[in-house]
């Protein structure tokens, strides 16, 4: 069995998975309430929070839990945009659906741009400036041109990484008054991700493509940002986001952040996993390596820039993508094509179009995406099947290296 979507989901460390039972065993109290086993909770989740906060560089006050990337990112658009009249926004053809669905949302009443990418899936800096000169030529008179700038820091499905820092710069020179986000679920963990370095105001980051719990993510607010809530209730995660904390979902995920970063290995706790960016990149690497050379009509998405070191994206010209998936899925090899819409009918990628693929080309790409929790040599056996089962469907005699 090789599962190579940890893009969609990551295999759980075996030490967030301990330390989430230890946690619903014993210490199963409301971080809200005032006895010990309420005060107990509470430390441990700030604990939880003081961990991860230091992992991105910043104030524990300044992280918030949420239920998932998902909640973090739409927060972002009702909570800053909800306080900021005439707020303009701009994102980019290539952000993750709960990012675009959002800013649809929100556009019903706001101005909002999409930033262009070029053929190798980068944002394109001359559009971002273009963009943030029309919010200030366009702001009433009398105002202050505002903005809410979303751009994901990696992509999902290429893994191509934003220059974010450039279009913090960018922004904050044209429209002093503005508020950058970026969506670093697929970056936090996987590279070094400083949220002083990257100059963003707010940071979306989930557990569950990092070896933690499914349904617990976080938003890193800078200090002074304004945000309203997008959930209302109690006065949990300092008054801005309500309801219950997952006490032992924090946990989770604080120590599978410290299993994939290599917390572990250097606070010399033995580690089961290899560790994560060397053996992800290693076998993505060896991979790409073997398809270029094995195949013809081949190609790697996003090939040319700085990628995430688990991610590649193959194009394979000729090929359905879905039914590639279902044959090696077959085989025990688990991937995915990145190109189902909601309806369950099949359209091209939306990121692949946005690079100016054809809708046949973007149709044939699948993404391999890596961890450290496959066991030494499966790479080989990998690749060989995904030659033979390529070449069958392109109705080519199997030829193996
Ligand atoms: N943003 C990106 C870039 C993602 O890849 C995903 C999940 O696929 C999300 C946001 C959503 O995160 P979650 O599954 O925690 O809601």
């Amino acid at each position: 069995m090789s599962y190579l979507d940890n893009n969609a989901t990551m295999q759980m460390y075996p030490e967030a998975i301990e330390a989430m039972m230890t946690i619903q065993r014993l210490h199963f109290g409301n971080a809200s309430s005032i006895h010990s086993f309420g005060s107990t909770a509470r430390e441990i989740l700030e604990k939880a929070r003081r961990g991860i906060a230091k992992i991105i560089g910043c104030k524990p006050k300044e992280l918030h839990f949420t239920s998932g990337g998902t909640e973090a990112n739409n927060w972002v658009f009702r909570g800053v945009l909800e306080s900021r009249v005439g707020c303009g926004i701009i994102t980019s053809t290539i952000e993750h659906k709960s990012v675009l669905k959002a800013a649809t949302a929100a556009r019903s009443y706001r101005s909002a741009h999409k930033l262009r990418v070029d053929k190798d899936g980068v944002v394109e800096l001359d559009d971002l400036e273009s963009a943030a000169r029309d919010i200030v030529r366009g702001s009433a008179w009398g105002t202050r041109p505002s903005c809410l700038v979303s751009v994901m820091l990696a992509n999902n499905e290429t893994g191509v990484i934003q220059p974010i820092r450039e279009i913090v710069d960018v922004v904050k020179y044209i429209v002093p008054d503005s508020v950058v986000h970026t969506d670093a679920v697929q970056m936090f963990g996987k590279h070094r991700v400083k949220v002083q370095t990257l100059g963003v105001d707010l940071m979306t980051i989930s557990a569950h493509k990092v070896g933690g719990p499914k349904g617990i993510g976080a938003l890193y607010v800078r200090e002074g940002v304004k945000i309203d809530p997008l959930i209302l209730g109690g006065h949990q995660e300092h008054d801005r986001r309500a309801g219950t904390e997952n006490v032992a979902a924090a946990v989770g995920f604080q120590v599978a952040a410290a299993c994939i970063t290599g917390d572990m290995i250097q606070k010399g706790r033995i580690p089961t996993h290899r560790g994560y960016a060397e053996t992800a990149k290693r076998d993505r690497d060896e991979l790409e390596v073997g398809l270029l050379s094995a195949l013809d009509d081949v190609w790697v998405n996003g090939g040319e820039r700085e990628r995430v070191c688990n991610t590649l994206n193959v194009g394979f010209r000729g090929v359905d993508s879905e039914a590639l998936v279902l044959v090696l899925s077959g085989l025990g090899i688990f991937v995915s094509n990145g190109s189902a819409c909601e309806s369950g009918a099949l359209e091209g990628s939306h990121v692949l179009r946005a690079m100016g693929q054809s809708e046949e080309d973007s149709r044939s790409a699948i993404r391999f995406s890596f961890s450290d929790t496959m066991p030494e040599g499966y790479c080989g056996l990998v690749l060989k099947d995904v030659i033979e089962s390529v070449n069958a469907l392109r109705g080519m005699p199997s030829i193996t290296p």
